[in-house]
């Protein structure tokens, strides 16, 4: 069913999050763009910009390693000031409810943590954005540290004191998936009646693949994202309205 008005997916949502005992939220980029931060699909997003760098291009080329800190840092003007908007915070309350055990996330911009999530009810399953590790001692590096070493080494990227690259904590494309977080993405998607997908233009595998999992598994299917998607036929619920406005009824203090 297609929530015409945004008063019938109030009605709606309050009807099926009152009533379930565990909702389950998969999110994806439209849920921050609010606070500033632009999707990849949307016209003018990020996709069109900039083709993006594989993992193997990385691992091979300094060029590449170099090229990708310096998006890096441009990025850092929407990624550094953003702050938690109402989608995060509508999620945030109901956690503090009781009614979502955690959230599962594409995101990479930390800002369900920001939201008041502890970074164990978070999954993220492309990663975060800001801080980097080395990709072989897995240490862990400070944004600002390879910033001021990448300046003062004519804009070449650091590399780790045991010979590693160091990269964003994210998930390139052509990089493994994280085995704990998928994990636990698939446990959560299982043990939950309800599983809302919020801001995904579920088109990137295997993340996409969670709502389906749900609902095969008999789960309530909600689908919230001002585009359709390709699951709209199966969810039980659709609202193509925007975010913020959707769920802010669903914020407490
Ligand atoms: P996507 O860009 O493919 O899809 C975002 C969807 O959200 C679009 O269908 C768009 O119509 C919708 N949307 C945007 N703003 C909205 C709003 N205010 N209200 C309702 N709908 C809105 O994003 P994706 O599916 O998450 O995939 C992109 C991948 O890129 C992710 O896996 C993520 O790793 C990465 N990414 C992350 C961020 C971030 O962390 N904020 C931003 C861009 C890309
Ligand atoms: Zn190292």
């Amino acid at each position: 069913m297609i929530a015409g008005d945004l008063d019938t997916a109030h009605e709606r949502l309050k009807e099926l999050i009152g009533g379930a005992q565990r909702v389950v939220p998969f999110t994806g980029a439209g849920i921050s763009t609010e606070c500033g931060i632009p999707d990849f699909r949307s016209p003018g997003g990020l996709w069109t910009r900039n083709r993006p760098i594989d993992f193997d291009e990385f691992l091979a080329s300094q060029e590449a390693r170099d090229e990708s800190w310096r998006r890096r840092f441009a990025m850092d003007a929407y990624f550094a000031k953003a702050k938690p908007g109402r989608g995060h915070l509508a999620l945030a309350s109901l956690h503090r409810a009781g009614k979502v055990p955690a959230v599962i996330t594409q995101n990479i911009d930390n800002l369900h943590q920001a939201s008041g999530l502890d970074a164990n009810s978070v999954v993220e399953l492309h990663g975060n954005t800001t801080y980097a590790v080395c990709l072989d001692c897995n240490r862990r590096y400070e944004l600002q540290w390879v910033k001021d070493r990448f300046a003062a080494g004519a804009n070449c990227a650091p590399g780790c004191a045991c010979g590693g690259h160091i990269k964003t904590a994210t998930v390139s494309f052509g990089q493994a998936m994280p085995p704990e977080a998928m994990r636990r993405a698939e446990e959560l998607t299982l043990s939950c009646d309800v599983f809302v997908a919020i801001g995904s233009s579920l088109v990137v595998y295997p993340a996409a693949g969670f709502p389906m999992l749900a609902k095969q598994n008999g789960a309530t299917l909600i689908i919230i994202n001002r585009e359709p998607t390709d699951l709209d036929d199966i969810a039980d619920l659709v609202v193509h309205h925007d975010i913020g406005e959707t769920l802010a009824p669903f914020i407490s203090h």
